[in-house]
């Protein structure tokens, strides 16, 4: 079974193509976010402390969303799709060395390039579908951009160097993207 990592920024994609996926081969997508609204929306002690990180549009700390997720990764060997973890280098570390004490291992990277206009426009349209309190102003929303920018972008390179990254056109309609993810993905494609 498939073990994928999403990378790209907010409102590349990642979600709704890590969804198709998870439920085309019956494994878990594991979205950091979804955790992290499901822990303020129920007002847990972990959800008080990330509310306010989430709100301005900040990451919340490595600590809390390493522990997160080494729990889903242990419950769910047989394969997951990671969708927005990790996004710092030291989440991507910690990933590494957490794996081969499962047993496991990465077989994708996937980044789903998208042009910043696009993404501000995506995301003031999600603001209003959805009511995101993340989804703010356009200011909010290139904060998100400037975050990414600085502290996710980095781990295109890294993922390059290891040969497992997979550059993905995140501009097209969702079914050309699911199409190209899943020949992909089954062919073992080279990564480029
Ligand atoms: P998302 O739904 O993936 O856009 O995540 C929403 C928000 O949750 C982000 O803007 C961050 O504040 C927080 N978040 C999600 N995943 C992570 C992560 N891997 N590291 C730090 N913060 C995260």
């Amino acid at each position: 079974m498939p073990r994928l990592i999403f990378l790209g920024p907010p409102g590349s994609g990642k979600g709704t193509q890590a969804t198709k996926l998870a439920e085309l081969w019956n494994i878990p997508k594991i979205s950091t976010g979804d955790l992290l609204r499901a822990e303020v929306k129920a007002e847990t002690p972990l959800g008080q402390q990330a509310k306010s990180y989430m709100d301005a549009g900040d990451l919340v700390p490595d600590e809390i969303l390493i522990g997160m997720v080494k729990d889903r990764l242990e419950d769910n060997s047989e394969g997951w799709i990671l969708d927005g973890f990790p996004r710092t280098l030291p989440q991507a570390q910690a990933l590494d060395e957490l794996l081969p004490q499962m047993d496991q291992h990465i077989e994708h990277v996937i980044n789903l390039e998208v042009p910043d206009e696009v993404i501000v426009s995506r995301l003031m349209e999600r603001k209003e579908q959805q009511g995101r309190s993340d989804d703010g102003s356009e200011a909010q929303i290139r904060h998100r951009l400037d975050v990414y920018r600085e502290l996710t972008a980095p781990l295109i390179p890294y993922y390059k160097s290891k040969q497992c990254l997979n550059q993905v056109n995140g501009d097209r309609p969702v079914d050309h993207i699911h199409h190209e993810l899943r020949s992909l993905v089954n062919n073992g494609s080279a990564p480029h």
